[in-house]
């Protein structure tokens, strides 16, 4: 056996040195960042893929704000599909395939599919894919007789435009003809693709959203270590997927290799991550298994006790500091994974090398993350929980009365965290202090404060000194 010899630190151990900078306007840093090395973040931010943080809607709502969302693998493959696919639909710079129906529908049918496809128009179409009408959920919306065949509702004069058609002369046929749809047709009249105002609007209002070539926000997805997760793979990439995420909780391990080499092998064009470990070695071993960026991290998520029960761990500074060195190296990215509280955190776990950071209970407490707001002695709360606690262990038991709980030692713990409003609202604090710290490193960008950032350590009266302190919290 041997000891290391040096200290290691986690965020409350170090400060930043402030340096000279030249920055006159927090509005003149970027705060881009690489992902993977085909996929760059407007904000360094990736939500967790934890069943309380990530599903569609955290993950539609953080690719508006130009981070990414990882959806959970704790649910089945057909589901965790459709999660994607939710994300993929939800915004289009051209909707390739627009639904359709046949003019014999009834209005009780045009409901349901429209229900189903998640849409608000339903194009109807001849033999030839002409389009013979346009059925909205307007049309539909007061008719009393659900058994109405939906060609006498539907508008048959419907406005078309050309394949095409730009995005700004599409807002400005949809402006002028008080439209909401704008279906494209080929130069014999067949549909082609549909622009609508919503993603018009969207598109203006997310200037910064992490998107594809497509138009199409992007979203990540987790998959485990079992030889059947490939299958979840093959399901997820099909839906669209735009990174495959292998999250195990020792990463540094056989399988974890063999499963990074396995994906790698068998979805050559999906970028691919891997993790988490909390070394140099152990990242190098991922890196050297095909895993585009490596995810570092054992031990300092909020609701992670793996360093009690197992004893083993890196606080994340040092398994940070330790990891650049050969990430940098190898020109591969990392995400520092868990126990970012604040935007200082952020910050820190940036300074050390990290490119973007994963956060889980942060989120866990925002409207969009899966799960009802509880109220407890007037105040608002959701529920976070470790993805190795037992809770989660029980729920994704094939037959949870059967489970002998005993049997079950787990590494997470479930919890309570402040309801928070939008995640919005938690991104703005996180990305204006992030912002604030680039200037006081004197960094336009991430990659410089990788260059430049010099962490002190400060003693326990100094993180005393950084909280508010002799004074009375209103
Ligand atoms: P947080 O942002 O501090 O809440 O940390 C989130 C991270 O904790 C996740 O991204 C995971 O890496 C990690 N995590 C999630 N569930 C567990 C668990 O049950 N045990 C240990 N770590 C966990």
């Amino acid at each position: 056996m041997k000891i290391r010899p040096h200290k290691s630190l986690t965020f409350d151990d170090v400060l930043l040195m402030p340096r000279h900078s030249a920055v006159r306007s927090r509005r003149d840093v970027s705060t881009a960042s690489q992902l993977v090395a085909d996929i760059t973040l407007q904000i360094p931010i990736i939500s967790a893929n934890m069943d309380t943080v990530t599903e569609s809607e955290m993950a539609v709502a953080l690719a508006h704000a130009g981070g990414i969302g990882v959806i959970h693998r704790f649910m089945s493959i057909e589901r965790m599909a459709e999660e994607v696919r939710r994300v993929k639909r939800a915004e289009n710079l051209i909707i390739e395939a627009p639904s359709t129906i046949d003019r014999a529908a009834t209005v009780r049918q045009a409901r349901q599919t429209m229900a189903e496809m998640e849409v608000g128009g339903l194009l109807i179409l001849d033999g030839e894919r002409r389009i013979d009408g346009i059925l909205t959920t307007r049309d539909v919306l007061f008719e009393d007789d659900a058994e109405r065949p939906i060609h006498e509702l539907m508008t048959t004069d419907v406005v078309t435009a050309p394949q095409s058609t730009t995005l700004e002369a599409a807002r400005l046929i949809c402006h002028r003809r008080k439209i909401e749809k704008l279906p494209l047709v080929d130069e014999e009249g067949r549909l082609a693709g549909l622009i609508t105002t919503r993603d018009i609007v969207n598109r203006l209002r997310y200037p910064h959203a992490t998107k594809d070539a497509k138009g199409r926000l992007r979203v990540g997805a987790a998959i485990g270590v079992k030889a059947g997760e490939v299958e979840r793979a093959a399901a997820v990439v099909a839906a669209g997927v735009d990174l495959l995420l292998l999250d195990i909780a020792h990463g540094h391990s056989t399988n974890a290799i063999e499963q990074t080499q396995r994906l790698r092998k068998r979805f050559p064009n999906v970028p691919l991550i891997a993790g988490n470990v909390a070394s140099a070695e152990g990242t190098q071993a991922l890196i050297d298994a095909g895993a585009q960026a490596v995810k570092i991290g054992v031990g300092p998520g909020s609701i992670c006790i793996t360093r009690v029960v197992t004893g083993f761990g890196v606080p994340q500074i040092s398994a940070l500091l330790d990891a650049y060195t050969v990430a940098h190296d190898a020109g591969v990215p990392l995400i520092a994974d868990g126990g970012i509280r604040s935007s200082g955190d952020l910050t820190k776990a940036l300074a050390a090398g990290a490119h973007t950071v994963m956060i889980g209970s942060l989120f866990a407490g925002t409207s969009e993350s899966p799960g009802r707001i509880l109220k407890r002695k007037g105040r608002r709360y959701k529920v976070t929980r470790g993805m190795a606690s037992l809770g989660a262990t029980m729920s994704r038991s094939d037959s949870a009365a059967d489970q002998d709980w005993n049997a079950i030692v787990p590494e997470g713990v479930e919890a309570l965290v402040p309801y928070r409003g939008s995640v919005d609202e938690v991104l703005t604090q996180l990305v204006g202090g992030l912002r604030s710290g680039l200037s006081y490193a004197g960094a336009t960008t991430i990659d410089e404060l990788h260059e430049l950032a010099e962490f002190i350590e400060m003693s326990a009266a100094g993180l005393q000194e950084s909280m508010p302190h002799d004074v009375e919290l209103m």
